[in-house]
């Protein structure tokens, strides 16, 4: 038995049976939250998104979208995007294109976000830190 702490919400579950990063009750939200955010990429293709603004369209925990990032949800089907709800290839694959273009968008959000992080451990440095965006 292997049992660990899910990353999320900090219960214990057993990766033995459940081979994931976060446990099964997480990553049944963490499931529909990825359906959601494909729907939200598919309705707004052209859209300018990344994490903060996917949280607020769908109301979601922040972290919880950083993990779809981090744990390869995005990734997973970003050329199988669901074609029945395409007549042509051609859209299907300008959609699958742009999908991925904003998956690498939120990627490099989350890495700014978590270098963000660790350069705000220390209040002062990051205040020290901060060059141009304080007015
Ligand atoms: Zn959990």
């Amino acid at each position: 038995m292997a049992l660990v702490t899910c990353k999320l919400c900090r219960k214990i579950y057993n990766n033995a049976l459940f081979a994931k990063k976060v446990c099964p009750d997480c990553a049944r939200r963490l499931d529909d939250l990825y359906s959601d955010v494909r729907n939200y990429l598919r309705d707004n293709p052209r859209a300018k998104f990344n994490v903060e603004v996917l949280s607020e369209k769908l109301g979601a925990d922040v972290r919880d979208l950083e993990s779809l990032v981090e744990l390869g949800y995005l990734n997973r089907d970003k050329i199988e995007i669901d074609s029945s709800s395409f007549k042509q290839d051609d859209d299907r694959q300008k959609l699958a294109k742009e999908f991925e273009g904003s998956i690498e968008k939120m990627k490099a959000t989350v890495a700014a976000m978590q270098a963000q992080q660790h350069k705000t451990v220390s209040y002062g440095q990051s205040v020290y830190g901060d060059k141009g965006s304080r007015r």
